[in-house]
């Protein structure tokens, strides 16, 4: 059977290996790398918002609506003063003042409201996709096989689902509805200063770029410099991590000294890139209010000559300067604004890819159910196969074994001869090139990889224990398991006893990767666990770490009523379970070389015998 053609090239953009991943608020900087596509490419890689934020049509529509009412109650307050400074200031009737000072509050009480509630729906919204995409992108990323995450690095790809995501809220959740706001006050505040004063309007043509362009260029400096600052935290962060990651070993070797140096060192680094930013920050804040004053105070004093000649109302002329800031301020923000929206198609452009990866091993459209009730027989049939990042080296080659129910085979071979590679093909994360593997007759391909994968249960060379209590990490086997059941399943596997002297039994929190446990007390829970899971099929991945003399009794008495009445497929590493195995494999360069029971292999003093005085010492010649 042909192998699927394998998606194990990297994902586009994939920031180099050296690169820190950057973390939840930071700028990616690969979104900055990404290849010069055309502009409307670019923007069309935001489809993939728009999938997610088209289903709350409620408060898009609110969001929309309440954004137009204050644009336009924006635009309607420059109008408001105007009459107020000619009419109000002008009547000599206190009272008739009232009406217009009140319209006035009236507009920004409406402006108020519709502020505030764009600014909930809008940063709801925003929020609300970004919570869905996250979702949506770490549940695909659950389907794909093994061999994605080999040419993608889950630190990169975990960085994507911060970094890439934050850089998405802020758009959906501020920067669109800023454009939006910021076209509409532009748009609208040009034609209202057109219709004021067409001559001071022209005038203003000329003195806004000459305020705006400066602005923009200074604030982009800033935006580097604050860029870079970041990632001089990031590598504090970092920095950080490792070595409080590792105290052990920095106490172990007494080198405090050099690490708080170099802390010291990056703490500098990062403090000198801050200080260049917030230096141009402060240069760039003297200039925007240097140059946004004094373009006001031209036009108004081209105004003031104009309202001294009668040629325009005192009113007017106050809108009039309202209006272009008002102008000015939005044509200013739309191109910052523009920088966001590109850093977030970059980033949506990669998420996307993430979200259409290709799972490679699929159920079929009609899986073929597995016999039930299970036998667990274990089949491999003329099986070749190289995994996809090396063509040229077979890991298996015409490999044939049947494993028949109830039978324990140990697999023994030098390291690289394929023997976890056996494993891999039976838990189907890759397929074969050549030849089938059967599980009780039925070609795995046929069934349902999840169907596949629940007549097994898996005890690897290094247990991998999660961030929880020992209780929910044993009840990883089979979820729906009852208290009891577990209590059983860690007294079969004599943890038991381990357990319930923690502080809080059972259910004491084990901390990151069961850093809490010694070697020998992390296999039993891996035991216990496959002993809940109770699958027909047991794989099981010797651990090659030394154990002491009653901690490696423990494990294996544990072992021995894991595989008692099921077939299983034991990579060994123990005497005692070579010894007590039906039948022994010997596999060099993805073959079998030898097979037969121990003392047969010792006998034929081939391969087998030069391993077992290496691997299981001097007590394996004893045995002998
Ligand atoms: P060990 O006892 O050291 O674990 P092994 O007998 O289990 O060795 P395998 O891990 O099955 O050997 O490896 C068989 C061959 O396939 C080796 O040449 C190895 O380098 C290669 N190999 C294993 N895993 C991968 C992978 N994910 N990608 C590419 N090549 C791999």
């Amino acid at each position: 059977m042909p192998n699927t053609p394998l998606p194990n090239t990297p994902l586009p953009n994939t920031p180099a290996p050296n690169m820190p991943a950057a973390p939840a608020g930071l700028c990616d900087p690969a979104a900055e790398a990404t290849p010069p596509a055309r502009l409307p490419q670019r923007l069309a890689r935001l489809q993939l918002l728009w999938r997610f934020v088209r289903r709350y049509p409620g408060h898009l529509g609110v969001a929309l609506l309440s954004l137009l009412v204050a644009a336009l109650a924006t635009l309607a307050v420059p109008r408001g003063f105007a009459y107020v400074v000619d009419k109000g200031f002008g009547a000599n009737d206190p009272s008739a003042i009232t009406p217009h000072f009140l319209g006035l509050f009236g507009i920004v009480v409406i402006l108020a409201l519709a502020t505030a509630l764009r600014f909930y729906c809008v940063t709801w919204i925003g929020e609300r996709v970004i919570a869905d995409i996250r979702a949506a992108v770490h549940r695909h990323l659950l389907t794909l096989s093994p061999q994605f995450f080999e040419t993608n690095r889950p630190s990169e790809i975990a960085s994507r689902l911060t970094a890439d995501t934050t850089i998405i809220e802020q758009v959906v959740g501020t920067s669109a509805s800023v454009a939006l706001r910021q076209l509409l006050i532009a748009v609208g505040g040009l034609v209202f200063l057109f219709v004021t004063s067409p001559k001071h309007a022209m005038m203003l043509f000329l003195v806004i770029p000459a305020t705006v362009v400066p602005i923009v260029v200074m604030g982009r400096r800033v935006r580097t410099l604050a860029r870079s600052s970041q990632d001089r935290v990031a590598e504090v962060g970092a920095m950080a991590d490792e070595a409080l990651g590792a105290i052990r070993i920095v106490q172990a070797f007494t080198q405090e000294d050099r690490e708080a140096g170099r802390f010291q060192s990056t703490v500098e680094q990062a403090f000198n890139a801050a200080r260049s930013r917030f230096t141009m920050r402060a240069g760039m804040t003297a200039a925007v209010i240097l140059l946004v004053f004094s373009a006001i105070t031209y036009v108004l004093w081209e105004g003031a000559r104009d309202v001294i000649a009668g040629r325009i109302s005192g009113g007017a002329i106050t809108a009039f300067v309202l209006w272009s800031a008002l102008v000015a301020g939005a044509i200013g923000s739309l191109t910052e604004v523009f920088g966001d929206v590109m850093r977030a198609a970059g980033a949506a452009g990669r998420l996307s890819e993430l979200l259409s990866a290709d799972p490679v091993i699929e159920a079929p459209a009609r899986p073929r159910a597995l016999p039930v009730p299970a036998q667990g027989q274990l089949a491999f049939d003329h099986v070749s196969f190289h995994y996809p990042s090396k063509p040229d080296a077979p890991a298996l080659n015409d490999f044939s074994l049947t494993v028949n129910p109830g039978e324990t085979v140990a697999v023994v071979g030098p390291s690289g001869a394929g023997k976890s590679t056996l494993f891999q093909l039976i838990q189907r994360f890759y397929d074969p090139d050549a030849g089938a593997i059967r599980i009780d007759g039925v070609a795995l391909p046929e069934a349902d990889p999840r169907d596949v994968r629940t007549r097994l249960a898996v005890v690897p060379q290094e247990t991998v224990i999660f961030a929880a209590s020992a209780y929910e990490n044993i009840l990883y086997g089979r979820p729906d398991a009852s208290e009891a059941e577990v209590w059983a399943a860690a007294e079969a596997a004599n943890a038991a006893d381990f357990l319930r002297a923690m502080p809080e039994g059972i259910h004491t929190y084990l901390g990151d990767a069961g850093v809490r446990l010694s070697g020998g007390q992390r296999q039993r829970l891996a035991i216990a666990r496959a002993i809940l899971r109770d699958a027909p099929i047991l794989l099981l991945d010797e651990a090659t770490s030394a154990l002491d003399a009653e901690s490696e009794r423990l494990v294996q008495s544990a072992l021995e009523r894991l595989m008692a009445e099921r077939t299983t497929l034991v990579i060994a590493h123990r005497l005692a379970t070579v010894v007590r195995a039906d039948r022994i494999i010997v596999m060099d360069q993805g073959r079998i070389v030898a097979q037969g029971t121990h003392q047969e292999l010792i006998a034929q003093d081939g391969l087998y015998a030069r391993l077992a005085s290496l691997q299981f010492d001097a007590a394996a010649e004893a045995a002998a």
